[in-house]
């Protein structure tokens, strides 16, 4: 059985300032991040996304609403996209998607 996600504040990273990378301030690790939109192309607050960081190896994530123009791209294709008419994700939950691409990143 994996073990549950953690939600954690911003605090639980040590700022990039040193090394130009996010780490944890439990293991020291380099955080993984991930950003993706919420939002189908159409809608007004298309531009509005989530970004996570985690640590794969104590668990803990912070999750913030970030602002990603649309002309960027993310590579979040693997996500499932929202259904016509449905303004979200289905069931796209933090935790849902952290398992995702935590699993993704880190490989089987
Ligand atoms: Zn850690």
């Amino acid at each position: 059985m994996t073990r549950p996600w953690r939600k954690l504040d911003l605090s639980a990273w040590v700022s990039p300032a040193a090394t130009g990378r996010w780490s944890c301030t439990r293991c020291g690790a380099e955080a993984c991040s991930y950003r993706y939109r919420i939002h189908p192309p159409a809608s007004p607050r298309y531009e509005r996304c989530v970004g996570l960081t985690w640590c794969t190896h104590c668990r803990v994530y912070s999750a913030a609403l970030i602002h990603v123009p649309h002309t960027t791209h993310l590579d979040d294709e693997s996500m499932p996209p929202a259904r016509p008419g449905q303004d979200e994700r289905p069931g796209a939950s933090e935790v849902q998607v952290l398992d995702h691409v935590d699993r993704l990143l880190s490989g089987p």
